[in-house]
């Protein structure tokens, strides 16, 4: 099958983001592709100006691609009492903040050699002992 037209229905800071909403969008039937994510991946600095990784669908897809994607971030939002809740993987706290390993030495590395060097990684932090948890 091919499509036409395509419209940009979502953007995000972090290619992996991306990645999740396209594959919720596959798993729904429906065909998704992202733009700007090899540019990002090579300069993920610049990804607030250039707007983030894009994700597109076709336009005959777009309402149904919306509803998706609300529907999947608003649950993964911290703030509803759904939620399932996290516990520390050291210490069982609860007490968990979302952190993003590694951007601050990928940061100087960029700064130092143009070229951000680390891999960050999205997880928790337990506010108590300070363990990091991959998400
Ligand atoms: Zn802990």
């Amino acid at each position: 099958m091919s499509y036409k037209n395509f419209t940009e229905i979502a953007s995000f800071s972090f290619p992996v983001e991306a990645h999740i909403a396209k594959a919720s969008l596959e798993s729904a039937d429906i065909p998704a592709f992202l733009t700007n994510e090899n540019v990002i991946n090579m300069q993920w600095l610049y990804s607030h100006a250039m707007g983030g990784v894009k994700v597109h669908v076709p336009e005959e897809f777009e309402a149904e691609a919306r509803i998706i994607l609300e529907t999947d971030f608003s649950d993964n939002l911290a703030t509803g009492s759904n939620e399932p809740k996290r516990i520390c993987s050291n210490c069982g706290s609860d007490k968990l903040q979302v952190y993003t390993k590694g951007k601050k030495p990928a940061f100087l590395v960029f700064l130092l050699l143009g070229f951000p060097l680390f891999f960050y990684q999205h997880g928790f932090k337990c506010i108590k002992c300070g363990k990091f948890d991959k998400v």
